[in-house]
């Protein structure tokens, strides 16, 4: 049966984070091969890290196969296992290679401007007439959908779920390391064979024996470090907010019937927010930026000089600033702005971010999480951050950081004489930088 086949030969890919990735299953090979499955070779996992990072090239295709190793390997520990039920190990596998397949070029921005959403278009890649669900269809009739809602958390056995989404689960134990060995940053590592070797299954969630209590502990803190060191790095935003207002103004530009010395064939259905899985499939980053490179020689001033930043790096520069208390400095700002005929709109920005780096279980409310569980000696469960006082101390606590984006170069170029001049410096605490 193709559900059970397994290759002749195992095959191997060499990897840096895990050194190899081992794969037998015949279905998860034919997946590996499907053309929505390799176009992840061409999304960035990192988005605009690159420019912060310039090791940060690697890719969801990376990552996926990352994924779907780590899953590998802790039901390899689980086989034989209370409560594992071993029917259920090609649909892990499947759902941890296919989990980020909808995500689009630069996500984040793209999502925001156009209004997409990368778990709508995972669903129609997993459900509709694709490679990979013509793969998975020949497990079983109802086997796309059971995919579809492992990777969309409604599926009914929880266990499955928390493999591949939790607050400790498969996904983020691969993407810190990756992401950590990719940016050649010191934070991001932690002794994950060890969490695999104390992961055990219960009726609706994966537990940690107590004494991996350390490692996991080890895990929280190097996840809250990525997240302020690396995937909120403020230089990497200003890239990511120069993106969006190249987006923002190419929209606006078709909108108003601007002539495109070069017709955005690719962009049309974004535009005009119908967006087939087809289009959305045919718009990976490769093109993005071939687009970028030719809108460069648009007579439209401000998409060039948008496309001009992010390709060559010349980024916006940006200072501490909270919107919440500086209403008046940012309606000053944005009124002077106008005045010296750079468009606020483009070129002041305001960013926030913000994680919470564990959490436990508050019912009800937003963004309701799954804490993490201790399983005792005595097969007692223990919510961790009432065993560690580490995690007890971040454990809650959203931190949100405000930035505010502005081009120096263009303030600087303005005369000297200018009035404005010296109130927009004044305002952005320039005042002694010539
Ligand atoms: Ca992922």
């Amino acid at each position: 049966m193709y559900k059970n086949e397994q290759l002749d030969e195992e095959k191997v890919f060499k990897d840096p984070v895990h050194r190899y990735i081992h794969v037998k299953d015949r279905v998860i090979w034919d997946l590996i091969g499907t053309a929505e499955f390799q176009r992840l070779r061409r999304v960035k996992q990192l988005g605009t890290s690159f420019l912060t990072f310039h090791g940060a090239e690697h890719s969801r295709f990376n990552h996926s196969l990352g994924v779907y190793e780590i899953v590998r390997r802790i039901l390899f520990n689980f086989e034989g296992r209370k409560h594992w039920n071993n029917e259920e190990r090609l649909l892990c596998l499947c759902a941890a290679l296919l989990h980020d397949l909808g995500h689009g070029p630069f996500s984040h921005s793209f999502e925001k401007v156009f209004k997409l959403d990368h778990e709508a278009f995972t669903r129609q890649i997993v459900l509709g007439d694709t490679e990979v669900n013509h793969v998975l269809r020949r497990v079983e009739e109802g086997f796309p959908q059971k995919v579809a809602d492992v990777i969309n958390k409604t599926y009914e056995d929880k266990l499955v779920v928390s493999l591949i989404s939790s607050q400790i689960d498969a996904d983020r134990m691969d993407y810190l390391q990756r992401d950590a060995y990719f940016t050649g940053v010191s934070y991001g590592h932690f002794d994950m064979e060890r969490i695999l070797r104390v992961m055990r299954p219960l009726e609706d969630q994966v537990v940690i024996k107590q004494t991996g209590m350390h490692a996991v502990e080890d895990y929280i803190m190097s996840r809250y470090q990525m997240y302020w060191q690396v995937y909120f790095h403020p230089v990497s935003r200003s890239a990511e907010v120069i993106l969006s207002k190249i987006l923002h103004r190419a929209k606006h530009l078709y909108e108003q019937g601007y002539q495109f010395s070069l017709k955005p064939t690719h962009f049309l259905s974004f535009f005009s927010g119908d967006v087939s899985l087809e289009d959305y499939l045919r718009l990976d980053e490769s093109v993005v930026l071939y687009y970028f490179q030719m809108w460069i020689d648009e007579t439209d001033e401000i998409l060039s000089d948008l496309c001009v930043r992010f390709m060559n790096r010349k980024l916006l520069k940006y200072i501490e600033f909270n919107p919440n208390l500086q209403m008046n400095e940012w309606m000053e700002l944005y009124q002077l702005f106008k005045k010296v005929g750079i468009d606020p709109d483009y070129y002041l920005v305001v960013d926030s971010s913000s994680d919470l780096p564990y959490d436990f279980y508050r019912p009800g409310e937003e963004g309701e999480r799954l804490p993490i569980y201790l399983l005792m000696p005595n097969q007692e469960l223990k919510e961790l951050s009432r065993q560690s006082d580490i995690v007890e101390s971040i454990s809650g606590k959203k931190r949100t950081d405000h930035k505010l984006y502005f081009p120096m170069d263009f303030i600087q170029a303005l005369p000297d004489d200018q009035p404005e001049k010296n109130k927009i410096k004044t305002i952005l605490g320039l005042a002694d930088i010539d």
